[in-house]
Order: structure tokens, then sequence, then C-alpha cells
């Protein structure tokens, strides 16, 4: 479903952000990515998510190099891979409800299908009761939960999960990744970039293990190591 084909990312003059990069993921998989700070877990990400270009080596999905998708078929890629972020990134001004809705709104949806939908997605997350609140009145994990629903909208085959516990404690931590886990075994491939150990010696799945810019390690059962 992903494969990253001798990837290589290099930020001139100097800089080796990815070297050599090779590994497959499977449709339905939990994987996540380990790596100190400057390991290139973020340029890995950004890779797959098509923000970055490689240097050198190929990144297909679905069979398809993600770097030479015509413009015109752009959108279909971003329906199919969504993205959550330490920071959330939701919009302020906004309730849970509205954004999730917006991402439906500029995509031309009509209202019937985005209250279905966004209903649908809030109910997942286990937000239906807090719709209307805006971000300010919601706590961190649930905050998460929304930028979660969002990224759940068009129904992705793959979630990317960029350190998403980040500024969570440890109780709302475990709530997440539950999510995640939940979030998986409904069919959605998940790759999950974090730094923290306690979440990936419970999930007891696949581990890939960044150092320098290569991948060191590919453990079907990872523990953290570094
Ligand atoms: P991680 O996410 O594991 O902390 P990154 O992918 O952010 O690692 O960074 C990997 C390496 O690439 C680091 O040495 C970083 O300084 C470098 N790097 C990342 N992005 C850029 C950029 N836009 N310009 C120059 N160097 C970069």
């Amino acid at each position: 479903m992903i494969q990253f084909e001798k990837v290589s990312k290099i930020y001139p003059p100097s800089g080796v952000a990815l070297k050599d990069v090779s590994f497959k993921i499977t449709q339905g998989e939990f994987v996540s990515l380990i790596g100190k700070s400057g390991a290139g877990k973020s340029t890995l990400l950004e890779l797959f998510l098509r923000e970055e270009f490689p240097s050198e080596g190929r990144v297909l999905f679905q069979g398809e190099d993600i770097h030479q998708i015509k413009d015109s078929l752009l959108p279909d890629f971003r329906r199919k891979v969504g993205a959550v972020f330490q920071d959330y990134k939701l919009l302020q001004n906004k309730s849970a409800y509205e954004n999730v809705a917006y991402v439906m709104e500029v995509m031309g949806a009509n209202e019937e299908d985005i209250v279905r939908d966004v209903s649908e997605v809030l109910e997942i997350v286990g937000l239906l009761d807090r719709a209307h609140h805006y971000p300010a009145q919601l706590s961190g994990g649930e905050k998460q939960r929304v930028a979660i629903a969002r990224a759940l909208i068009h129904r992705p085959d793959v979630i990317i999960a960029d350190e998403p516990t980040g500024n969570l404690d440890p109780y709302h931590t475990r709530d997440i990744i539950g999510l995640l886990v939940k979030i998986n075994e409904l069919g959605t491939t998940i790759i999950l970039a974090t730094h923290n150990k306690e979440v990936i010696n419970r999930l007891g799945k696949r581990v890939l293990t960044l150092e320098g810019g290569a991948l060191m390690r590919d453990e079907e059962r990872g523990k953290f190591m570094i």
C-alpha cells in the first residue's frame, strides 16, 4: 500500500535528512516511527504527505509514485490520506462541529451530507456531546479528538499522526492512542511518529527506528530501545 524505495532527502548545502530508506506498509497495519530529534521522522512523513519531494528514490501509494501525481488528481490523493499533528491545528473561532464541517464545505459538499458525516465522525471519536464547544473550551485530549474527527471525514485509507500526544498528559495520551487503535481496527492504516516510550511498549506493534536519517530497525513487535 505504501512503499518507500531507496528514498533520500538532502537539504542543501549538506543536510542529509533521510538516507536510502526502503520499507513497505500493507493496508490495515499500525506502524510506529521512532528516533531521536533530528532522526528524520518529520521528513519521512512530509514526503508521504507530499509536502516535500525526495532527492532520490520513490514513494509509492497504492502503486503510484505520489510525487508524480497530476495536479488534477491531487484532491483525490489528499482525501485518501488524513493527518494529525501535535498542535491540533484547529480553527479557534469555530466549534468542534464547524472545524470538521469546514473541510467538507471547502470541497463543496451539501448541507445534508455535512450534517450526516460530521455527526458520524464526532460519534466515532466520542465527542458528540462537545460538538458546539470551541477549542478554548476543550481539553488537550478533546482537541486532538476533534483533529482526528477532521482527519477521518473523507474516510481516508491511512492516517499519519505526527507526535499526536506530544502535548498531552499520560491519561489523555492513553485515550488518544486507544482511539487510534480503534480506528485502525475499523480498517484504517495508521502511521504514528512518537517519542513516547510507554506508547510504543504498550502498543506492541511494528516499529521503524530512524537514526541519523537511516532506517536502523524494522521490528514486528518493537520495543523502545533508544
Ligand atoms: P525529526 O522529525 O526526527 O526530529 P526531521 O525530519 O525534522 O527529524 O529532521 C531531520 C534532519 O533534517 C535534521 O538534521 C534537520 O535539521 C534537517 N531538516 C529538516 N527539515 C529541514 C529543512 N526544511 N531545511 C533544512 N534542514 C532540514
